[in-house]
């Protein structure tokens, strides 16, 4: 008699970058943990800004009137309340705890600008690239409050599911056709251990915001992006504080990338497209 077994290989930690502190907007201060000159991209993802204050000066100014074409953002707030609004009529708050996916798709004009004066803002926003057939897709939104996102309790661990499925089934509400991807918001307890399913075909990144984690014998503190390498297993464990950290993964795209501030398309023509209809007031 056979007994089928599963083998399962733990991805490990290929990479830790801390990021660069940056500002950005109307001089709000980030650190841009990819979409720098050390980790430009990681294949779907372009960008992942953190952003953590408690001093309004550093925030108060937030991001005014700028455009978008041929990708996603996702804002992720962990603590205070993020106000948009863009040319389409499309407008909201994303509270503590609360999901934003946008698409930019062909284009859109908007704001965003914290609906808080002191007290912190907490969080991440995380560009999403789109493959060549969406990236003049029609802008749409996709909004979750904190009380749509599923939680795993589980011993020592807590795992938000903002987008994709765990093993045991649970499944958040965001979508993304294209890069299948899976987005997770992980609570650990001081010590407590991790092991979760990563499909072997997406690129997967943590990107640490509170204590630190070890991976395969790496140790990553706050804050941090770390890049995962091959496998179908994440294996983690929290250090004596505990950790908070996002997981965030998607099937690359494979094609070129040709991105000048706020747009991204595949080829410099299509850039130069989008200035131009920026400039006539197209988007
Ligand atoms: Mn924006």
């Amino acid at each position: 008699m056979t007994v089928a077994t599963q083998s399962f290989k733990s991805r490990p930690i290929d990479r830790v970058h801390r990021g660069i502190p940056t500002s950005d907007g109307a001089g709000v201060k980030l650190t841009r943990m990819l979409g720098h000159q050390g980790l430009m991209q990681l294949d779907p993802f372009l960008m992942l800004d953190y952003f953590s204050s408690d001093n309004a000066n550093d925030y108060i100014a937030g991001f005014p009137e700028h455009p978008h074409r041929g990708f996603e953002t996702v804002t992720i707030m962990i603590e205070g309340k993020m106000r948009h609004g863009d040319n389409k009529g499309h407008s909201g708050v994303i509270e503590d705890g609360g999901l934003q996916w946008m698409t930019a798709g062909r284009g859109i004009v908007h704001s965003e600008i914290p609906e808080q004066t002191d007290g912190r803002m907490w969080g991440f926003q995380l560009w999403v690239n789109l493959p060549s057939e969406l990236k003049m897709t029609d802008p749409g939104y996709q909004e979750f409050s904190r009380d749509e996102i599923p939680v795993d309790q589980r011993d020592g661990a807590s795992l938000r599911v903002l987008a994709g499925s765990l093993s045991n089934g649970i499944q958040g509400p965001a979508r993304s056709a294209a890069i299948d991807p899976l987005l997770l918001d992980i609570t650990l307890d001081a010590g407590a251990s991790l092991t979760e399913a990563i499909p072997a075909d997406l690129n997967a990144f943590i990107a640490v915001y509170r204590g630190q984690v070890d991976a395969g014998g790496t140790t990553v503190t706050t804050p941090a992006l770390a890049v995962l390498g091959t496998g179908d297993q994440l294996d983690l464990k929290a250090g004596p504080e505990g950790a908070s950290l996002l997981l965030v993964a998607g099937k690359p795209i494979g094609e070129p990338v040709a991105r000048y501030g706020p747009f991204v398309m595949n080829t410099q023509a299509e850039l130069q497209q989008a200035v131009v209809d920026f400039q006539a007031g197209r988007f």
